[in-house]
This record gives C-alpha cells, sequence and structure tokens, in this order.
C-alpha cells in the first residue's frame, strides 16, 4: 500500500478553556485511526483520529499535563492533555522520538486536512463504531508486531 504523499499544513488551535495552544506548520505523515482499547478509552469511543507529526513541524504554547504507560513490549507511550480541560493534545512513543501522535479532533472545525490511510488494531472495533469501508485494516500494528 502507498500513502499518499502530504503536502505541508498550516493549522492552529485552542484547547477549550484556551490554557493550551497547539500548531503545525509543515508536512503531516501517516494519519490512521486506532482502535486499540487505550485509545478506545482515552477517547470516549470506538477509536481515535491520529496524524504523525514531526516535533519540528508542531509548536505548543501553555501547560500541558501527562500520563504515561507501559505497552505489553515494554515501550513507554505518553497521551498529553491540557490540565484544566482535559482537551487531548498529542501521544508520543519511546519507540519513535520526535514524533508527535496529534489528535486531529483538536483541530475540530479546521481538519478536512486529515486524511486517514488505514485502521489499526483492527481486532478490538466494535460493530458500533463504524469505520470507512474502503479504509485498510490491520489486526494490530500495520508493521511490527506489539
Ligand atoms: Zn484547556
Ligand atoms: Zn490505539
Amino acid at each position: 500500500m502507498t500513502e499518499p504523499a502530504h503536502s505541508s499544513i498550516d493549522v492552529q488551535a485552542s484547547c477549550a478553556c484556551g490554557a493550551v495552544t497547539m500548531r503545525i506548520t509543515g508536512r503531516v505523515g501517516s494519519m490512521f485511526m486506532c482502535a486499540c482499547l487505550h485509545c478506545q478509552q482515552a477517547t470516549g469511543t470506538g477509536h481515535s483520529a491520529v496524524a504523525l507529526v514531526a516535533e519540528r513541524y508542531l509548536t505548543v504554547t501553555g501547560q500541558i499535563g501527562s500520563f504515561a504507560r507501559q505497552s505489553a513490549s515494554g515501550a513507554s507511550f505518553s497521551r498529553n492533555f491540557c490540565p484544566c480541560c482535559a482537551t487531548p493534545l498529542f501521544g508520543g512513543s519511546s519507540r519513535a522520538p520526535g514524533i508527535c501522535l496529534v489528535s486531529a479532533g483538536f483541530f475540530a472545525g479546521n481538519n478536512s486536512w486529515f486524511q486517514p490511510g488505514q485502521l489499526i488494531f483492527a481486532r478490538t472495533r466494535q460493530g458500533w463504531d463504524a469505520i470507512a469501508d474502503h479504509l485498510p485494516r490491520h489486526d494490530t500494528y500495520r508493521q511490527e508486531t506489539d
């Protein structure tokens, strides 16, 4: 599968309370949905919508809260959020330093640039969570096993 080349974007938004602002200026990498159990719990719905963005293209202002957990493989995965209003911001994995997993929903109202290319952790997707039929599905990760 080849993913389309994504052009540069320049988008900015603030969390619900306004304390944290994120801006992406540059090229967005892979975009995907993830239906793993952690994403279901963190988002309160059936899947997360994530865009991989190089750290140098992401500017975050304001104080952020963070929660890290160990995955089964030993990698550390963190989720960052506004400590005041709890809006999800971005995540990161110790396996991919320098890469931010940005929540597409943060840019609500200005995120038509989000074009997911795959669904990962399809094995835990629930039938009530509709995903476009054309989207390639992977039981877990596309390339690596966790
Ligand atoms: Zn906030
Ligand atoms: Zn997930």
